[in-house]
């Protein structure tokens, strides 16, 4: 008999999690004859609604459903490396509690599995129902990743996953306190096919990704798996000293032909404004990696938990 563990990150679900169990557990006869047991691990991910209290009264009614609940939120990267290290299962998919993540696509994803793939992903070929400018910064996002990272980022791409024991093992060794999975997936390699369906919107409650908090994450994801914004910042050191090189050379060339005054404080003005521009954003992007190395430094755990059934 082998098990085939699902991870659920929640926050702020309770609408949801009773729904998404219901849908879940439809997959129970296939994986039946396939002799594929399943365990289903909710990982409350810090929810200040009755999310917690609706997962307790679902372990009380089936003793494969199990509960992982934070001390605060640590957001859904930490929920999925949570998930990663108590599931115990030969397989692992992690889904999303709000059904957008469809578990009847699961049979025909474990089908893949049995004919060799080691893992199984799925993106969404449009983003029907999602905010225009929402969808042109996440189109703008995966374009400029393909060309500064050589690790794959795949647009569309959901978080939704079924994948061996051997993946998951290969990702419970990246060990890094920031998180992005989307580029971690791509990064451990290993026999991936890719599975697509139409966007489907949430069913109930809200979604906890807002346009801030998705900039915010696309700009950890850059940080995480490219170093090509410190190699612009180099570039733009060199640039603007060959610049200046040449200006050097044409005042004293002006000077010494024409004995032309010295003259133009605005153009100084405009020079000197420019480029300590320049210099502070450079600065900023310096900044950025010393702050995401502080944080490795410092190894702190990625999550803390309050609670497990
Ligand atoms: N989630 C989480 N922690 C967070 C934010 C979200 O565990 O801090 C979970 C959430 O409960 C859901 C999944 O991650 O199961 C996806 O979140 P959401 O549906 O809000 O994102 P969207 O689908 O809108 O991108
Ligand atoms: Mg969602």
């Amino acid at each position: 008999m082998k098990l085939l563990s699902a991870v659920v990150p929640c926050y702020n679900e309770e609408g949801n999690i009773t729904d998404f169990y219901v849908e879940f557990i439809k997959n129970e006869s296939f994986f039946k004859r396939k002799d594929v047991e399943l365990e289903l691990w909710y990982i409350d991910d810090g929810s200040k609604d009755g999310s917690v209290g609706e997962i307790k009264s679902l372990i009380e009614k089936d003793k494969r459903v199990h509960l992982l609940s934070f001390s605060r939120n640590f957001g859904k990267e930490a929920a999925i490396y949570a998930g990663l290290e108590v599931a115990k299962g030969d397989y692992v998919v992690f889904l999303d509690a709000d059904l957008q993540d469809p578990p009847a696509l699961l049979p025909e994803m474990f089908g893949y599995l049995e004919q060799g793939y080691d893992s199984v992903a799925t993106r969404r070929v449009n983003r029907k129902g999602e905010p225009m400018v929402r969808s042109f910064f996440a189109r703008m996002f995966y374009r400029i990743m393909k060309k500064i990272s050589r690790t794959e980022i795949v647009d569309g791409a959901r978080d939704y996953r079924l994948m061996t024991r051997q993946v998951v093992e290969a990702l419970l060794s990246l060990k890094e306190y920031n998180r992005f999975t989307k580029g971690m997936f791509g990064w451990v390699g290993f026999e991936t096919k890719w599975l697509e369906f139409d966007n489907i919107e949430r069913k109930k409650g809200e979604t906890k990704w807002s346009f801030w908090k998705l900039f915010i994450y696309s700009l950890e994801g850059i940080t995480s798996f490219s170093t090509a914004p410190l190699a612009f910042a180099a570039f733009m050191g060199v640039l603007f000293c060959i610049v200046a090189f040449g200006l050097i050379i044409f005042t004293i060339v002006r000077k010494a032909l024409f004995g032309d005054p010295t003259s133009g404080w605005p153009s100084l003005v405009c020079i000197i404004s420019l480029i300590s521009g320049v210099q502070l954003f450079c600065l900023g992007i310096v900044g950025q990696y010393l702050a995401k190395t502080y944080m490795e430094v410092k190894n702190r755990p990625i999550y803390l938990v309050k609670e497990e059934i």
